[in-house]
């Protein structure tokens, strides 16, 4: 901590909130810029219902969602006919506010009609949801899990997930919804902040046991059942992969906006808290992603009405400690500067210096004393022998990774998903100016000229009425009106309905990606036109 202020820069900037927190120009910096504003619930929704336009069976982990008000009459509309349709269905809807957390605002309802216009949606927007009304349920309380994911890098993407999480219980019985029990939050919400206040919050030091457990005795437990952990597992991390591939797009538009390629400045990573229930069928349900996930290792304990004591919460301990000592060791910028030991050894044969930062040093036997500023001189021995001890010294005596690379490794199985990401960079192309997210028209004209998308049955008027009316719509939803122009989901919208009238005959999905391919094609040839006047 600097409490003063520090003028100068660090290896590692560990933010509270998010990117802005301070002024950064270079190291590594703990949040992404936009993070928080993408994982909001109605960002998050739209982005996931982008990639459920395109792939809707590989999405279908996410419940079905409405943007209220926008969708208001949208959302009644289609329960009605699906109503008409099976008048045997009789669903169960959550609302919950924008920006909420902590279950504050949430409720549960069982007709649209329901929804709560008193405190005015205009003011508070919300999304609505299918409720998942048959949770697995441990000693019959629901209970969900909470899974920590480091998004290392944006570009190239790299995903770590802890191997083991949190899962948090109900503290009533759970009953599937009735009109009755819709309003018993001990019983339908598994939020900490919300069960403890329930007099049946059991605090345990046990893993197995209590309101709070690790992932891992909850596997442990069905495994013993038979249940292919594996698969679960498997499912799980898919669903990680999948959300983040649906963030990307939209990350990397505030990213440039932060950070503009070829400009100096930081890199990011940040931790992700993933809220996912698992459902009767063992089918992982993402709930939400938390860009600040609660790192607290102590709980609070009545020790008489109203008063409470902080105390230390074993099994957060063991889960989160882990999940920031491994951040540490993989952002550490230590392993470059080893790198360089070797170009040392070389040049100074006999001593070899090896700076220290105070804040990524781990204690070992061979160096007593490290600090920030202080220089370490080191008998070298033979190069080999000196970078095999630099690493164990560094990692001795800590225990294997808790967090597991899971892109690229699996990048395989998911890359055909991450065609949005190259409309982002389309739309990134032709922002220009430093610090904008949103496209001006003309923007948006060079974009379709460039591209060579105006033929005689696509004139540039209808370019531009295109482009005013989407534009239009977007920005009276009332999403950000700090800019003026075209957002990223306006212009997301405007390229499938460009590759919808382009490639009829297609499934979505292929006629967007032919519509990239298009884009890109026309844009290699444009730049390499470019680079031939260049040299010309
Ligand atoms: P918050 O950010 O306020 O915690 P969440 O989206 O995490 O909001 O929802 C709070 C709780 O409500 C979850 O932990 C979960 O127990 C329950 N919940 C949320 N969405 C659903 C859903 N679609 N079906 C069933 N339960 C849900």
């Amino acid at each position: 901590q600097f409490p003063f202020g520090r003028r100068l820069p660090c290896d590692i900037y560990w933010h509270g909130v998010s990117f802005h927190d301070n002024d950064i120009f270079s190291g590594q910096v703990n949040k992404f810029p936009g993070m928080t504003e993408m994982v909001r619930k109605i960002t998050l929704s739209r982005a996931v219902r982008t990639m459920q336009y395109l792939f809707p069976l590989e999405y279908n982990f996410y419940p079905r969602s409405w943007i209220l008000p926008d969708e208001s009459s949208f959302f009644e509309k289609e329960i009605r006919t699906m109503k008409d349709r099976d008048p045997s269905w009789k669903p169960t809807f959550i609302v919950k506010p924008d920006g909420g957390c902590q279950g504050d605002g949430i409720y549960l309802i069982k007709d649209p009609s329901d929804i709560r216009l008193t405190g005015g949606l205009q003011s508070r927007p919300a999304v609505v949801q299918e409720y998942i009304c048959k949770p697995l349920l441990v000693d019959k309380l629901k209970f969900d899990i909470r899974l920590y994911v480091l998004l290392k890098s944006l570009e190239p993407l790299e995903i770590y997930i802890a191997k083991d999480g949190l899962s948090r219980f109900c503290t009533e019985p759970y009953q599937e919804p009735t009109l009755k029990n819709l309003h018993q939050v001990f019983m339908h919400l598994t939020n900490y902040s919300l069960n403890i206040h329930s007099g049946n919050f059991i605090h345990s030091d046990n893993a197995n046991t209590g309101s709070k457990r690790t992932f891992s005795s909850i596997l442990c437990r069905l495994s013993s059942k038979g249940v292919d952990v594996k698969k679960v597992w498997s499912d799980i991390i898919s669903l990680v992969i999948k959300t983040i591939i649906a963030l990307t797009p939209e990350l990397k538009v505030y990213y440039q906006s932060d950070i503009p390629a070829g400009k100096p400045g930081p890199t990011c990573f940040q931790i992700l808290g993933f809220d996912i229930l698992l459902m009767k069928n063992l089918k992982p349900m993402l709930l939400e992603v938390n860009a600040n996930p609660s790192m607290r290792i102590e709980h609070e304990q009545e020790l008489s009405p109203g008063v409470f004591e902080n105390v230390p919460s074993p099994v957060d301990e063991e889960v989160k400690v882990a999940v920031i000592r491994d951040t540490l060791r993989l952002v550490d910028p230590q392993k470059q500067k080893k790198k360089d030991i070797h170009f040392q050894i070389e040049s100074y044969k006999s001593k070899v210096i090896i700076r220290y930062n105070c804040f990524l040093c781990y204690r070992s036997q061979t160096l007593e004393h490290v600090s920030d500023t202080k220089e370490e001189l080191l008998d070298a021995g033979p190069p080999d022998r000196l970078e095999h001890d630099a690493n164990k010294n560094t990692e001795a005596g800590l225990p294997s990774l808790c967090l597991k690379q899971v892109f690229p490794k699996y990048a395989k199985q998911f890359n055909y998903l991450r065609v949005v990401d190259r409309v982002a960079a389309l739309f990134i192309r032709f922002l220009g100016v430093k610090g904008t997210t949103k496209l001006g028209p003309t923007g948006f004209r060079t974009f379709i000229r460039n591209c060579k998308l105006s033929n005689s049955n696509f004139s540039m008027a209808s370019v531009d009425i295109l482009y005013i009316d989407i534009t239009r719509r977007w920005n009276s939803m009332g999403i950000d009106h700090k800019e003026s122009g075209m957002c990223w989901q306006a212009f997301v919208e405007a390229f499938f309905c460009l590759a919808q009238k382009k490639y009829k005959s297609l499934p979505l999905h292929e006629q967007v990606a032919s519509l990239i391919d298009f884009c890109e094609y026309h844009l290699a040839v444009l730049d390499e036109k470019r680079l031939v006047c260049g040299r010309g």
